[in-house]
C-alpha cells in the first residue's frame, strides 16, 4: 500500500474503488483463527458485506445455512460450475467451495466493500477478475501451534486433521502472493493489525 493508501494504482484507481467498494480477501490455514477475525471485522465495520461461500461440505455443530456457508449438493455445485455460476471455485480438503459471481458482482456494484474468507486457489482466481483486491494472508505462528488449535476445535477427525495441516504448509508457502501478511499469535493484536490495515484503505477511500 502507498502513502496516498489507495493501494498500488494511484488516482484513477481511487474513483474505480470508490464506485465499486474494495475487495478484502483473507486466507488461512484452517484453525488459522480466519472465522474469529473476519467477525471482528465485520463488528468493527458495520457497513461491509460478508461474502457467504458455497460449499459441498456438510454443516459443523452450530452453523447455518445462509450464514456460515450455503450448503448445496455436489451435483448442484457442478451444474454451477458448467453454467459459469462461479467468480472462483476450489476443491478444498476433498470438498467444493466456490463464491456466486453474482452476489460478489452486486455486492461491488453496489459500492459496498465486501469481505471473502477463501482459500489461497480462489484467492487466484480472484486476482485474476479484480487485481485491485486487497489480500491477506493471516499465518500461525507455526505448524504445532496450529495443530494444538485444530486439536483444541476438535471438529475433525485425525485423518481430516492430518490432511488439513498438509494443506496448511503448502498454503503457507504460497503467503507472498498476498498484499498483506500478519501473524496471528495473540488474537487481541492480530485483530487490531487486521482492523488497522482495512481502515487505512477505507480512509483514502473516504477522504
Ligand atoms: P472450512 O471447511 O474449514 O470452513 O474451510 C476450509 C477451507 O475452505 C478454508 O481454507 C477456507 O478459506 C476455504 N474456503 C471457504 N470458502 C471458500 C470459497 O468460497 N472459495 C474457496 N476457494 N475457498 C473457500
Amino acid at each position: 500500500m502507498n502513502e496516498q493508501g489507495t493501494g498500488p494504482h494511484g488516482s484513477n484507481s481511487k474513483e474505480i474503488i470508490r464506485k465499486h467498494g474494495y475487495l478484502f480477501i483473507i486466507s488461512a490455514p484452517s484453525g488459522g483463527g480466519k472465522t474469529t477475525l473476519s467477525r471482528a471485522v465485520l463488528s468493527r465495520f458495520g457497513d461491509i458485506l460478508y461474502s457467504v461461500s458455497y460449499t459441498t461440505r456438510a454443516p459443523r455443530n452450530g452453523e447455518q445455512d445462509g450464514v456460515d456457508y450455503y450448503f448445496i449438493p455436489k451435483d448442484d455445485f457442478k451444474k454451477r460450475i458448467e453454467s459459469d455460476l462461479w467468480a472462483e471455485w476450489a476443491k478444498v480438503h476433498g470438498n467444493y467451495y466456490g463464491t456466486s459471481a453474482d452476489l460478489l458482482d452486486k455486492g461491488l456494484a453496489s459500492g459496498r466493500d465486501m469481505l471473502l474468507e477463501i482459500d489461497v486457489q480462489g484467492t487466484i482466481q480472484i486476482l485474476e477478475r479484480y487485481p485491485e483486491s486487497v489480500t491477506i494472508f493471516l499465518m500461525p505462528p507455526s505448524l504445532e501451534t496450529l495443530k494444538k488449535r485444530l486439536e483444541m476445535r476438535g471438529t475433525e477427525s485425525l485423518a481430516e486433521l492430518e490432511r488439513r495441516l498438509l494443506n496448511a504448509k503448502k498454503e503457507m508457502a504460497k503467503k507472498d502472493l498476498y498484499r498483506h501478511v500478519i501473524v496471528n499469535d495473540k488474537l487481541s493484536i492480530a485483530i487490531e493489525n487486521l482492523i488497522s490495515i482495512i481502515e487505512k484503505y477505507r480512509s483514502a477511500k473516504y477522504s
